[in-house]
């Protein structure tokens, strides 16, 4: 069993590095440890438009049950501040027939997928930095290269359907989530941080199902709490925390139980029950280096979700489409070492480095802020002029360039009495 890719995890971003790898010619095994894409579902859904594209689909009625245009964002004082795109910005997805799709598309570029097929381990054969020969193949299950050549330095350990194997790759590409083992046994580390997340979807009563709604500040210390509408009378509400932020005795879902209970907004639009329930970790904080001789991470396993929003879908999947080209071009050249793969790290680094980087800023800022602070915040920016650039600016996927233009407009001195000196600090 000879792979030039190997990609562990059928998630979004394993299936589009799959997908990346195979249009670039190489022989791709996509492996996921359940026995079902897309199951179970970790994820509120809400993918911007440029995320769906960017994992080269349309929106479509297999998996969009809704498209929405802003946000409202409410303060503990009532203050709402409207946030109006004026056109779809993002939509509301079924995630698991989004993996579904992308793992076809997988397929049909020619990956093959297994499933019930567990990585346990990785042990790799690189004495010299790179793998040996130069590869002479475009290889292909009919013209099978011996267990023992150089050009598969890369052994991962599975355990497919109960059984051990091992399956010999020229590069594996860890797409295994948050608690990637890939990432581990490569020696990575781990993502810097790890925001507890969880979500119910349950009737609620949507005043406006093109928005959703934001409730920073108390009732998810640290994050946000959020509804998402599926439709008029079913939204998926949760919120992600800040460990360390939360109070002796509480944990998101606490949290959630009071947010459910004890917010006016909330308890006059909940129906009660629900119909769905999901616990996860959001990591922030990219991983220092995410190459590895004959490894790659990407996506949640290497920590690239945006700080600001915990999204991690466009992002990932923006680094899911390098990692599979590099992977599928160094697999081919026969040098899968250290040296030829950290040319991913330094493309996805240049496409997205700088706004995970002021997103943590931001994060950490906006983390910090009691909730008389935040009041006070959205007050401030609770004014026309601001909020038509932030209609015109305003990007869900790269932040930054709405800071800059507040920054750059005329109503920098307001922000800067809301902000502090922060703004400054950012670029
Ligand atoms: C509560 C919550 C809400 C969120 N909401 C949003 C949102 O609205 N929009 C958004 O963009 N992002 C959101 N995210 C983040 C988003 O879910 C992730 O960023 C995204 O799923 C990352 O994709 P991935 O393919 O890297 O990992 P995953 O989607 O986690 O996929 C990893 C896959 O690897 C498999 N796997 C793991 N270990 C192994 C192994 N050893 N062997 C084989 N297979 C393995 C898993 O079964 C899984 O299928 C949310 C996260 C949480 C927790």
């Amino acid at each position: 069993m000879n792979y030039d890719v190997v990609v562990v995890g059928a998630g979004p971003v394993g299936s589009t590095a799959a997908r990346s790898a195979a249009e670039h010619g190489a022989r791709v095994l996509l492996l996921e440890e359940h026995s079902s894409i897309g199951s179970p579902v970790g994820c509120t859904g809400l993918l911007s438009t440029r995320a769906v594209a960017e994992c080269g689909l349309r929106p479509s009625e297999d998996f969009v049950f809704n498209s929405v245009r802003g946000a409202f964002v409410h303060a503990s004082d009532g203050q709402i501040l409207p946030i109006d795109g004026k056109k779809t910005k993002a939509y509301v997805v079924s995630r698991k027939s989004f993996d579904r799709t992308l793992a076809a598309r997988a397929v049909e570029e020619g990956a093959e997928i297994s499933l019930r097929t567990r990585a346990v381990g990785l042990d790799r054969d690189f004495e010299s930095g790179t793998c040996g020969e130069k590869a002479d193949r475009k290889s292909s299950p009919t013209s099978p290269v011996s267990p023992a050549s150089p050009s598969f330095p890369t052994k991962l350990r599975v355990i497919r359907n109960g059984r051990p194997e091992t399956i010999n790759a020229a590069v594996v590409i860890g797409a295994d989530g948050v608690k990637s083992r890939v990432a581990q046994y490569a020696g990575l580390g781990k993502p810097a941080r790890i925001l507890p997340g969880v979500q119910i979807e349950a009737p609620y009563t949507s005043e406006d199902t093109d928005f959703v709604e934001l409730f920073p500040g108390s009732p998810a210390p640290g994050f946000f709490a959020w509804t998402v509408p599926l439709d008029e009378k079913v939204s998926r509400i949760g919120l992600a925390v800040e460990a360390n932020r939360l109070g002796k005795g509480e944990n998101p879902l606490s949290c959630l139980e009071k947010f459910l209970s004890s917010n006016p907004h909330l308890k006059a639009r909940y129906g009660g029950g629900m119909l769905d329930f999901v616990m996860g970790g959001i990591p922030i904080g990219p991983l220092e280096k995410t190459y590895a001789d004959g490894v790659l991470v990407a996506g949640d396993a290497a920590g690239q979700t945006k700080p600001t929003s915990g999204g991690g879908v466009y992002t990932g999947a923006f680094a899911a489409k390098i990692a599979g080209k590099v992977a599928a071009e160094a697999a081919l050249e026969g040098d899968s070492s250290a040296a030829r793969l950290s040319e991913y790290d330094r493309l996805w680094r240049k496409g997205l480095g700088k706004e995970l980087e002021i997103g943590m800023k931001i994060h950490d800022y906006m983390g910090k802020l009691e909730d008389r602070q935040l009041n006070e915040l959205i007050g401030s920016l609770n004014t026309p002029r601001i909020l038509d650039t932030i209609t015109e600016y305003g990007d869900m996927d790269h932040p930054s360039v709405l800071m800059k233009k507040l920054m750059l407009s005329g109503n920098s001195l307001r922000l800067m009495k809301a902000f502090g000196t922060f703004v400054r600090t950012l670029f």
